[in-house]
């Protein structure tokens, strides 16, 4: 078998599958950089080459999201969970609050850090209803003024997500697209920051991506810890100190086969085929149990059960050994959770439904 025959199909949800093709040039090109005579892995962050890496990766993320000229784009290390604290520290003023809506358990962990950080509003939240759905504008308490309202634009572990973005006036719109950023098209003007770890859909693990509206950056004070402060990091280019190399090289690959494949129109239709294609199987005749409420079902994250951890227990293993693999659940609400990130193939989608008409004739 080649290396790529004798792949699984792998429902991760993070780090999670990445584009064949990028993990083939990535192998072809490790030992020497076509015309450096260096690996990637062994160029200073300093080096022309290395520039060009930096700045062709922005400019395929700016190409492809059709980023506004007034916003940066900046490359990060510590994750999404850095951003947690990151994002209260530099604009979350004092004496002003922030509105968090928290709509699972990433947003939880979020409106922890920031409490730590000044004055936290819980505009709205869904957990009586263990999350599984998004609330309406109708159930906002926003508040006038607010420094800024956060959302988790998709829930991971809980596989819900905005179809709808909020509406906060003229707030800044801060956004943890960690597992959905880039599934389709995005506005991003109707933003203030978006933020997102890459190795969900992105890339690997090591590099975060924050674009954040330029006025904002006015916001983060000298007094800031010079690694914690997005204006250190935008004036630097991502360059203030040795960023994560390789994870940027990388998410730059997949910047471009996005763009290859045909941007995020594309890849959002693609991305609708694949959970529209799960989802009927789990609506189909009951024996499924789909969690999440239907109108914020997440394009990425498909959450199910079945009617006892017994027979959930019995699909996962069974899964296992016929080449799916991370179907189970997030350890914290059980089930079952298929992770179907834009580089996960739609023939692994329909391979997971044959499966699942099969166990549920067996098991039914
Ligand atoms: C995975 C995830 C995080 C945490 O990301 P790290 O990069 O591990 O810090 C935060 N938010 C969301 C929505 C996630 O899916």
């Amino acid at each position: 078998m080649s290396p790529t025959t004798a792949r699984v199909y792998n429902f991760s949800s993070g780090p999670a599958v990445m584009p064949v093709p990028v993990l083939e040039q990535i192998q072809r090109d490790l030992v020497t950089l076509p015309g450096v005579g260096m690996s990637i892995l062994e160029v200073s962050h300093r080096s022309k080459v290395f520039e060009d890496v930096i700045e062709q990766a922005e400019a395929d993320i700016r190409a492809l999201a059709n980023i506004p000229a007034n916003y940066k784009v900046l490359f990060l290390q510590g994750g999404a969970s850095l951003q947690f604290s990151m994002v209260p520290l530099n604009i979350l003023t004092a004496g002003t609050t922030a509105d968090y809506i928290v709509t699972g358990s990433w947003t939880d962990k979020a409106a922890k850090e920031a409490r730590r950080v000044g004055s936290v509003n819980v505009a709205a939240t869904t957990e009586g209803d263990k999350f599984c759905r998004i609330p309406s504008q109708g159930e906002l308490t926003l508040t006038a003024n607010a420094a800024y309202v956060h959302i988790t634009s998709n829930n991971t572990i809980e596989g819900t997500q905005w179809h709808t973005l909020p509406d906060v006036g003229a707030v800044p719109l801060v956004s943890d697209a960690s597992s959905d950023l880039f599934c389709r098209p995005i506005d991003i003007a109707r933003y203030g920051l978006i933020y997102a770890g890459a190795q969900k859909n992105l890339g690997p693990s090591g590099a975060t991506l924050v674009i954040i509206r330029e006025d904002l950056l006015a916001r983060s004070t000298k007094s800031l810890h010079t690694m914690l402060n997005y204006a250190v990091h935008a004036e630097n280019a991502s360059l203030y100190n040795t960023p994560p190399c390789f994870a940027i090289y990388t998410l730059g690959l997949v910047m471009r086969w996005l763009r290859d494949r045909g941007g995020l129109v594309e890849v959002g239709t693609v991305n609708q085929r694949k959970a529209g294609k799960l989802y009927a199987e789990l609506d189909r005749t009951g024996y499924w149990r789909p969690t999440a409420r239907t109108q914020d079902r997440s394009l990425m994250n498909v959450t199910f059960r079945l009617a006892t951890e017994g027979l959930e227990s019995k699909f996962v293993k069974e899964s296992t050994s016929a080449g799916f693999d991370g179907l189970k659940g997030h350890r914290s609400v059980g089930g079952m959770r298929a992770s179907i990130y834009n580089a996960f193939p739609e023939e692994g989608v329909d391979a997971l439904v044959e499966f699942m008409r099969e166990f549920e004739r067996k098991n039914g």
